[in-house]
């Protein structure tokens, strides 16, 4: 039975969608309003040699309860496979392997002392739980404190700056130690890393059909200009298009948020505190080719004059078979929204690009490159700046019935599919409770 409350989700990206399949089983009638032209955000998809893959790299790891359980309860298990993943860094035209402590061990560009020493810090932030005392302070001075400079400079200094680029030096120390707890946490022996079958595009797809099924209306291509506040709840506007409903849920950058609800006065101190919120983009330059160029699937890139951060062999994870036996790649980078090179072509992109990977994997042949993919995420990830969870806002705005959950509200962890599951879930158990 509808129970004839009308719920407005805006952005289709896995919170959005998550939200919008709970709050279905409570029979809401319910609207998705997506910008892009198909669903899941940063997790959506493409294709690759005719088999489904991620615009930007995706795995799950074996602590990810959410995304489990949710790929359980769409029955979806089976399609869900578990691989070792293997792990390098690239230093000083060197590959060396990077999977635990023996691999530390035998890391030979850091002293045997410098070697310990990072060790220990590993194991600190592996066992202790009390990452608030972190928090106020950098990752950079804490790393550079604890595990010395040349460790910082050559492993840790590189990681940073490969996921905040110009904003390495004002990353929470908190964020670092979520990042290293988790990752602890989710290896066994090996490491086993999480992956569907016909890409992550299973679970969107299985999630839309869920959604169809439920009446629940789904406007893809339809970015929302404006949200406003009236006497019975809300309008929405997406070009001439207006529609009323009696909630809404944001699951958009907070500063897009700001920038539709600037017309809601009671709203200005919150969305005021949403500015001093930095988001990066991404790119992704994806390509297959038959030239096996990496033993590993994640190669992280220390050598600082390379303009990518990562090399992925997508197919030293998952079959090869997938992708007609070729090796399927991504390079990849983040980028301040004002960078120079997210103005470039994507030739130009991949020209440059490609001339460094020669530097890496001097055998590299161009000539034999089958497709190329480039890929631009906006919005792709925030700046958790020391002290970060006093500036997280919170999920209800002062607006009754007018929500934001984006993944910028994490912290101390990461964003991440199973987090967006997690905040999908609680945003609408906290709507259907607030009845
Ligand atoms: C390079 C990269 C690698 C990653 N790797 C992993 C990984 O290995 N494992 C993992 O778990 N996670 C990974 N993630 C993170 C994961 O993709 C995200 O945490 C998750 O997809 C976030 O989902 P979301 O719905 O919260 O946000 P988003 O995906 O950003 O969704 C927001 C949606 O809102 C839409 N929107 C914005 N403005 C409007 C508007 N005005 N009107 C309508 N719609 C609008 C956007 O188009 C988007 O679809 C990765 C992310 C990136 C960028």
């Amino acid at each position: 039975m509808p129970n004839n409350k009308r719920i407005a989700i805006i952005g289709g990206g896995v919170t959005g969608l998550v939200t919008a399949y709970e709050l279905s089983k409570k029979n809401y009638e319910i609207t998705i309003y997506e910008q892009g032209s198909t669903l899941g955000g940063l997790l959506s998809g493409t294709t690759i040699e005719n088999h489904p893959i991620e615009r930007a790299y995706h795995h799950a790891f074996t602590t990810d309860e959410y995304t489990i359980q949710l790929t359980s309860e769409l029955g979806l298990s089976n399609d869900l496979v578990w691989y070792p993943g293997s792990n390098a860094i690239h230093f000083n035209n060197r590959k060396y392997p990077f999977n635990g402590a023996l691999d530390l061990l035998k890391f030979t560009p850091l002293s045997f002392f410098d070697r310990i020493r990072t060790g220990i810090v590993i194991l600190y932030l592996s066992y202790t739980r009390s990452w608030k005392k972190l928090s106020s302070k950098t990752a950079a001075d804490w790393l550079k404190k604890w595990s010395g400079m040349d460790a910082y400079r050559i492993i840790w200094r590189p990681l940073l700056q490969g996921k905040f680029h110009d904003y390495y030096k004002d990353v929470s120390m908190a964020w670092f130690w979520a990042r290293i707890h988790t990752r602890a946490n989710s290896r066994g022996k090996s490491e086993e890393l999480g992956y569907f079958k016909s890409g992550f595009s299973t679970l969107i797809d299985s999630l839309v059909k869920s959604l169809t099924e439920r009446n629940v209306i789904i406007k893809t291509s339809t970015p929302v200009n404006k949200i406003t506040s009236t006497p019975s709840g809300f309008s929405i506007t997406c070009g001439a298009l207006i529609e009323h409903f009696d909630y809404v849920v944001c699951t958009i950058p907070t500063s897009v948020f700001a920038r539709l609800t600037t017309g809601i006065n009671a709203l200005s101190d919150y969305t005021n505190q949403l500015h001093s919120i930095t988001y990066l983009d991404a790119v992704c330059l994806i390509f297959s080719t038959p030239q096996k160029l990496s033993n590993y699937y994640w190669t992280s890139i220390h050598d600082t004059n390379i303009p990518f951060v990562v090399c992925i062999n997508h197919t030293q994870f998952v079959p090869t078979s997938w992708f007609g036996n070729r090796q399927v790649y991504y390079l990849a980078n983040y980028f301040p929204q004002n960078h120079p090179i997210l103005g470039t072509s994507d030739k130009t992109l991949r020209d440059q690009w490609f001339n460094h990977l020669l530097e890496i994997y001097p055998q590299f042949d161009r000539s034999v490159v089958r497709e190329i993919t480039v890929t631009r995420l906006k919005n792709a990830q925030h700046i958790p700046f020391p002290s970060y969870e006093n500036i997280v806002p919170t999920y209800a705005t002062p607006v009754k019935n007018l929500y934001l959950s984006h993944f910028s509200q994490i912290f101390p962890e990461d964003r991440g599919v199973n987090f967006a599951i997690r905040e999908g879930l609680k945003i609408a158990k906290t709507i259907s409770e607030s009845e």
